[in-house]
């Protein structure tokens, strides 16, 4: 059996997420990281923090995509098994790197045969990766939601994203 992940010296979800709790911002560090070492406020740290676990940490993807390494973060949207790549603002192209993003693109061919979507984001402004192509949707506000759909084309599959009301559809 594997051995179990750890963070180890990887704090890069200390950088990459909103935390309400703090009033921090996307992309910026949170004040009480020690870099590389650890929360200097744990057992005292946001609720969010606490039960906060990537998609590496959890095993859901292949050893490359250790955050300190790939420069990414992966999430999964709850009860819907997308993946989102949360992509560190001071290395905007590493998603476009091999081997991440043709795994990336594989996602989105799988996700778009059960209307699911993949997701890019970089300080809260997200792209829907299809399985060919992109879209940029910008920040996603309170109350909104990404819908993708997609239609055949005479040259071929054409696919669209938009944010829309939650209750859209
Ligand atoms: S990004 Fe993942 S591996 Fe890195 S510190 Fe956060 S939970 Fe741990
Ligand atoms: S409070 Fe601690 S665990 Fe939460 S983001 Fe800041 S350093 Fe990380």
């Amino acid at each position: 059996m594997a051995e179990p992940r750890e963070c180890g010296t990887c704090s890069l979800c200390c950088k990459l997420f909103e935390i309400t709790e703090l009033s921090k911002p996307f992309g910026k560090w949170c004040p009480n990281c020690n870099v590389g070492v650890g929360c200097r406020i744990y057992g005292q740290h946001p609720i969010s923090c606490q039960t906060f676990r990537c998609g590496y940490l959890a095993a859901l993807v292949p050893e490359e995509w250790k955050p300190s390494k790939s420069h990414m973060v992966i999430t999964f949207v709850k009860d819907l098994e997308y993946p989102v790549v949360h992509v560190d603002p001071n290395y905007p192209g590493a998603w476009r790197k091999e081997p991440f993003h043709s795994q990336i693109r594989q996602w989105a061919t799988d996700a778009a045969k059960v209307d699911g979507m993949v997701l890019v984001s970089i300080n809260g402004q997200y792209t829907v990766v299809f399985p060919v192509g992109e879209q940029h949707v910008g920040v996603v506000p309170p109350g909104k939601v990404i819908a993708t759909g997609q239609r055949a084309t005479p040259d071929g599959i054409e696919y669209l994203a938009i944010v829309t009301d939650r209750n859209h559809g």
